[in-house]
């Protein structure tokens, strides 16, 4: 249970614990029938080269069980559903019914079946040890209590598996005053235009900057109980992928 007056960010805002999954709610709410076309056209179509690398390096095979957390339209899930094949089990999970109604309809027009789950990353309702590969892409910076989420994904996988988490990092420092300008400036104005919806893309950007740095979110990993844990700096550092492994 949240304590009374316990804050937490919101992009630069604090505000109460208990209000941050509705702010996040409102945010996915108002974008999901855009969030597709706006990924494209803010990264200029990078985020798939991202996701590929990150369906890459997990190395899922034919069989496996994957748990895809905060998978919203389905991008990482879809990838992983094209290689466990059928012996295999992909589940599409969100906080958000309308990202993860995006992402069913878009798995059903693929041509795939995949189990969707409605739930909170803080709170995953599978048993212990069930998943081989669990992903979250672009989603634990969103979550309130991330220590928690990161423990949830810990316990949902079985010894020797892997979890991946791909996630905004820090800019190459040389860099952060052009893409701060493009952050802060031209996403929301991007997102006012295509989404109609400015203030979420001011979210995206103030929300990356609040979100740790690579070493930071290593330790809270291992806090969480993950070994090995290694990262990989995309697009001159900005975003990250993060991997560790629970023995
Ligand atoms: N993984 C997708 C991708 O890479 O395109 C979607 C990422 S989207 C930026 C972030 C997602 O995190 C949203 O769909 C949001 O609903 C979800 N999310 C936020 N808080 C969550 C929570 N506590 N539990 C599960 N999902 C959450």
């Amino acid at each position: 249970m949240a304590e009374a007056g316990e804050t937490t960010d919101f992009g630069f805002q604090q505000v109460d614990v208990r209000e941050k999954a509705r702010r996040v709610a409102g945010v996915f709410d108002s974008v999901a029938a855009r969030y597709d076309l706006m990924n494209d056209l803010m990264s200029v179509g990078l985020h798939r080269l991202w996701k590929a690398f990150t369906v890459q390096l997990a190395a899922v095979r034919p069989g496996m069980r994957v748990l895809d957390v905060a998978g919203g339209t389905g991008d990482l899930a879809l990838a992983f559903a094209r290689e466990v094949g059928a012996k295999g089990q992909v589940w599409l999970t969100d906080i958000n019914g309308a990202m993860l109604r995006v992402g069913r309809d878009r798995t059903l027009d693929a041509g795939l079946l995949l189990p969707v789950v409605q739930c909170d990353a803080e709170a995953l309702p599978f048993l212990d040890a069930s998943f081989d590969i669990v992903s979250v892409g672009f989603g634990l910076r969103n979550m309130t209590r991330k220590d928690r989420a990161l423990a949830e994904m810990h316990r949902v996988l079985r010894p020797g598996g892997r979890v991946l988490v791909l996630e905004f990092s820090r800019v190459w420092a040389p860099l952060a005053p052009i893409y701060d300008a493009y952050s802060f400036h031209v996403l929301p104005w991007l997102g006012a235009r295509v989404a109609g919806d400015a203030d979420s893309y001011r979210y995206l950007a103030e929300s990356i900057r609040m979100f740790p740095p690579p070493q930071e979110l290593a330790m809270m990993m291992q806090c969480a109980g993950f070994e090995d844990v290694e990262w990989f700096r995309l697009a001159a550092g900005i975003c990250a992928l993060h991997i560790g492994r629970k023995y």
